[in-house]
């Protein structure tokens, strides 16, 4: 099995899997790249998976369903270009002969989902559009952090080595705002090097892991001494982990 990257408009990314003969995608926001793909690897679209409801990542379904006939899957509670099957926390899906479990993740919009299949090439995969970044996290649109941090908590206990396939490239700007919080973070500065030697070669600095955004994520290290400080300063009402939480995304949000 292949994972690749097709960029689309200025900073997404739709994600490509495929055995050399069937593929899916997720969050396909515009056809072309996809078609291009299918076109060029001579591959048959089996399957559309999408995470949430936002046109950059839903922009293309129709226009793919109807040049393949692929079968879409989408989040239960959110507006959906029809005809989908429609998936929730728990329900299960089989494309391309892996097998993949929905997770809610509500927080960037109200019915976000997540795919996770625990084992594609030997790792676990998740596909989290646009709840986890590589250091960053979705901006919380319909949902309150209280709902965010538990998506996030439940996607940070995923196993380590999963591989993190997000929807949009953001690190760099994300690693900015990561230093201030945490300027001692060793790991965090070693991930900064390599993310600014990958972009220079126009390289995608995804997928990350879940194991290296417990290291160098801040809004996966809202429990850390060293982190809890930084956003004290930066609003001294917060005191609990959700308003800790809210604060650091409040910071992020003006950074
Ligand atoms: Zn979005
Ligand atoms: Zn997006």
């Amino acid at each position: 099995m292949l994972l690749i990257p097709l960029p689309a408009f200025t900073d997404n990314y739709i994600w490509m899997v495929h055995d050399e003969r069937h593929a899916l995608v997720v969050d396909p926001g515009e056809a072309q790249p996809v078609l291009e793909a299918l076109q060029r690897l001579s591959l048959q679209l089996a399957a559309i998976l999408v995470t949430h409801h936002h046109g950059d990542h839903t922009g293309g379904v129709a226009a793919l369903r109807e040049a393949s006939g692929a079968q879409v899957f989408g989040p239960a509670h959110e507006p959906m270009p029809e005809p989908l099957t429609r998936l929730s926390g728990g329900d299960q899906l089989q494309a391309l002969g892996l097998n993949f479990r929905v997770i809610d993740v509500p927080g960037h919009t109200a019915g976000h989902i997540a795919y996770f299949c625990a084992d594609m090439n030997n790792a676990p995969l998740l596909f989290c559009g646009d709840t986890l970044f590589s250091g960053g996290c979705g901006r919380l649109f319909e949902g309150s952090p209280a709902q965010m941090l538990a998506s996030l908590d439940t996607l940070a206990a995923l196993p380590g080595p999963t591989r993190v396939c997000c929807a949009h490239e953001y690190t760099l700007s994300n690693l900015e705002f990561a230093r201030a919080v945490e300027p001692g973070n060793q790991a965090l500065a070693d991930y900064t090097a390599k993310a600014t030697s990958l972009r220079l070669q126009q390289q995608p600095t995804l997928p990350s892991s879940v194991l290296l955004e417990r290291q160098i994520n801040p809004f996966l290290r809202t429990r850390h001494a060293t982190v809890i400080q930084t956003v004290q300063a930066f609003d001294a009402s917060a005191c609990d982990e959700v308003s800790i939480f809210a604060a650091l995304r409040q910071w992020k949000n003006q950074f």
